[in-house]
C-alpha cells in the first residue's frame, strides 16, 4: 500500500507542476498548452531535468539555471501540496472514483487559491467547467446525487452573491467578486448545499481572523482588499474533509 501512496504522491506532483503553469498563465490569458515551461526571467526553455517537481527546485537552489534569478518557492510548495493533497484524499476515502473526483475539485482549488493571491481573480476558464463537472459526479459517482449538487450550486452561489449585493452597504465596501460567487457555485456542485455553508462560515471565520490580525500587525491597512477567494478554498478542504463529523458533532450540539 505504501508504494501506492507514493505513486498517487508523484503524480500529485506532477499534476502540481501542471497547475503552476496554470497559476502562472491563465490571468495572463496565455495557452497553457504552448509553449513549454520556460523561465519568465530569461525566458530560457526549462529543460526536463530541470523541471521535476519538487526535486529540481532543491537541487537548483532555487534558482535559474540560465539567468541565476530566484524562482519563486511557490512553485515547489503547489507540487508539494498537490501531492499531498491526493495522497491525504486516497487516505481518507480509499481507492474510488469519487476520490479521482475529489482530487480533481482539489486541484482546481489549489490554482483558483494561487490566481486569486497573486492576481486577484479567479479563472472563469477553472470555475465553469468545474461546476459542470461537479453536477455530472454528483449524478454519477459521487454519493452526493444530482439534487443536492443543483441545490449546493445554488445556495452556494446564491448566498454569496446576496453578500456581494449586499456587502456595499452592510460594510461600505466591495466585499466580493463575481469569482468568488463562481467559485462557491463550483464547491456546491461537488460537495452539496450543507457542506457549501460550512465553506462560507469556515471561509468568512477564518478570513475575519487573518484579515484582523494583519490590520492589527500593520500589514495591511483596513481599506486594503483581502481576496477572499483563499479562504473560501480553505473553507471547502475543510467541508470536504472533516465535512461529516463537523456535522454530527453540531446536531449532536443542538440535540443535546
Ligand atoms: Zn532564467
Amino acid at each position: 500500500m505504501l508504494a501506492v501512496y507514493l505513486i498517487v504522491g508523484l503524480f500529485g506532483a506532477l499534476i502540481g507542476s501542471f497547475l503552476n503553469v496554470c497559476i502562472y498563465r491563465l490571468p495572463r490569458r496565455e495557452s497553457i498548452a504552448w509553449p513549454g515551461s520556460h523561465c519568465p526571467s530569461c525566458s530560457h526553455a526549462i529543460a526536463w531535468y530541470d523541471n521535476i517537481p519538487i526535486i529540481s527546485y532543491l537541487v537548483l537552489a532555487g534558482r535559474c539555471r540560465q539567468c541565476q534569478t530566484r524562482i519563486s518557492w511557490r512553485y515547489p510548495a503547489v507540487e508539494l501540496l498537490n501531492a499531498l493533497g491526493y495522497v491525504g484524499l486516497l487516505w481518507f476515502f480509499g481507492p474510488d472514483w469519487s476520490t479521482a473526483v475529489y482530487g480533481l475539485l482539489y486541484s482546481a482549488l489549489l490554482v483558483v487559491a494561487g490566481t486569486d493571491l497573486s492576481h486577484k481573480i479567479i479563472p472563469n476558464v477553472v470555475t465553469f467547467p468545474g461546476i459542470v463537472i461537479g453536477l455530472v459526479s454528483a449524478a454519477t459517482v459521487l454519493p452526493l446525487g444530482l439534487l443536492n449538487g443543483l441545490i449546493g450550486l445554488l445556495v452556494g452561489g446564491g448566498i454569496l452573491w446576496l453578500l456581494a449585493w449586499a456587502s456595499p452597504y452592510l460594510f461600505g465596501k466591495e466585499g466580493m467578486g463575481g469569482g468568488d460567487i463562481k467559485l462557491l457555485a463550483m464547491i456546491g456542485a461537488f460537495l452539496g448545499w450543507k457542506p457549501a455553508l460550512m465553506t462560507i462560515m469556515v471561509g468568512s471565520f477564518l478570513g475575519s481572523v487573518v484579515g484582523v490580525t494583519l490590520i492589527a500587525a500593520h500589514v495591511i491597512k483596513r481599506e486594503d482588499y483581502i481576496p477572499f477567494g483563499p479562504f473560501l478554498v480553505c473553507g471547502a478542504l475543510v467541508s470536504l474533509f472533516f465535512g461529516q463529523p463537523l456535522l454530527d458533532w453540531y446536531q449532536g450540539l443542538l440535540a443535546g
